[in-house]
């Protein structure tokens, strides 16, 4: 048997006849017969089901280009400070909190530029077509070209510059880094005029690019740069580097300003536990972590404890009425079994599954798998929980107000390290 060439290909559409005729025949009549095409079996499993409409979730995702990969690993190498990389992350993604995202996250700010009055206070609008920025890149001893007569998308720009920079300077070139200590600049001053009403003019920003660079290199010449990772993204390129990441809120494109760290403490001969988190809010302005609370209990693994402390918490983040939250935990497993929709490591199932549906009354809500360190003062309060089982609470003052003073001011130590690393 053969198909008919000419009659498929008077019926069909070019490229579905040109699959028709591909497919193959079978040598003598057989037969219709109903085949499950994403399993090797042609049985339908549930698991083989599910995994077929994670992928097609996954492909309906806005994929990343090999460009954009290239760059972000150009980023990642590069030796600039930590803080840079992951502003020129949210940057590439749209995560920064520009008006108009802020607006179409529903928060009430108005959508205008604050220095010129434009009515919609994009990215684009921030970093190229601002009259601040126009004038700051004009001035500018790099040269960067500014299309005005078509929208411009931004992450293709910083793409495209990124990468012709490295193309001709190699990696030891200075453009790059003068080019991000431009964005870093515009960003700064524009968050300085919004929220502190700095007029913020193109000779602010300039002078602002000299503060940078120069911080970039006593950056450079410090013997030990804290790096946040040296290597670049490949499976996982929506992520920060060193970071993991699950998204569980409602809006998966943008991060809060309002972070929360968690830690969990365990001992293993006695099985007690202690949990702890602290918090830093951006929309508030604030530069350091505040004691969140914590608590102490039993629990019979140290996954656990740091689950504990997640669901804490967000819970008391909850109760604060907080829509937006960014967590760091430095628990790998934590984060993977938050990754998964089923099948949970057992003993801690039920507070997954607790937290993910929490998570789901969040707007914007993400969990980074982050470097110890930078849940330093939770991982202080979950260990004074568990030693001393005691309980905090720093909204009620459930602790006597000395123990509390001593240890805020501990964390003030420890959060300026952290505030540095971020
Ligand atoms: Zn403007």
């Amino acid at each position: 048997m053969t198909w008919k060439a000419t009659l498929v290909r008077e019926r069909f559409e070019w490229k579905d006849a040109k699959d028709i005729l591909a497919m193959e025949l079978p040598q003598s009549p057989k037969s219709d017969f109903i085949f499950w095409k994403a399993h090797p079996s042609g049985n339908f499993i549930t698991k083989s089901g599910y995994a077929m409409l994670v992928e097609n979730r996954i492909k309906d995702e806005d994929r990343l280009n090999r460009d954009t990969l290239k760059v972000l690993g150009i980023v990642w190498k590069d030796k600039i400070l930590p803080k840079w990389k992951v502003f020129m992350w949210r940057l590439m993604f749209n995560g920064l909190a520009v008006n108009s995202n802020l607006s179409k996250r529903g928060i009430e700010v108005g959508s205008q530029c604050e220095y010129c009055g434009y009515m919609d206070e994009n990215i684009q609008h921030v970093f190229q077509t601002c009259s601040v920025a126009r004038l700051s890149w004009m001035v500018y001893k790099i040269q960067v070209q500014i299309e005005t007569l078509e929208p411009i998308n931004v992450k293709k720009w910083v793409q495209n510059y990124i990468l012709l920079f490295h193309s001709e300077d190699g990696s030891n070139g200075s453009r790059i880094e003068g080019f991000i200590a431009m964005l870093w600049s515009l960003w700064v001053t524009r968050n300085a005029r919004v929220f502190r009403k700095d007029g913020g003019h193109a000779r602010t920003v300039l002078q602002q690019v000299e503060v940078a660079l120069r911080t970039l290199s006593v950056f450079q010449q410090s013997p030990h740069p804290i790096q946040i990772d040296p290597v670049p993204p490949d499976s996982e390129p929506r992520e920060p580097p060193g970071f993991l990441l699950v998204q569980l809120g409602s809006n998966q494109n943008v991060f809060a300003n309002f972070v929360l760290q968690v830690d969990g403490s365990w001992d293993k001969k006695t099985k007690r536990a202690g949990w702890g988190w602290a918090y830093k809010d951006g929309n508030m302005e604030m530069v350091v972590f505040q004691a969140g609370g914590g608590d102490y209990g039993c629990t019979s693994t140290a996954l656990q404890a740091e689950t504990r402390a997640c669901l804490r918490g967000l819970q008391w983040a909850k109760e604060r009425n907080i829509m937006e939250i960014l967590v760091f935990t430095d628990s790998l497993i934590l984060v993977s079994e938050l990754k998964k929709q089923s099948e949970y490591i057992v003993h801690v199932t039920w507070e997954i599954q607790e937290i993910r549906k929490l998570a789901a009354t969040f707007n914007v809500r993400s969990i980074l798998k982050t470097d110890r360190n930078k849940v330093e003062m939770a991982h202080v309060i979950a260990n004074k929980c568990r030693k001393d089982g005691s309980t905090l609470s720093f909204r009620i003052f459930g602790v006597n107000l000395f123990y509390a003073a001593s240890l805020i001011v501990r964390y003030e130590i420890v959060a300026s390290k952290i505030v540095q690393v971020l």
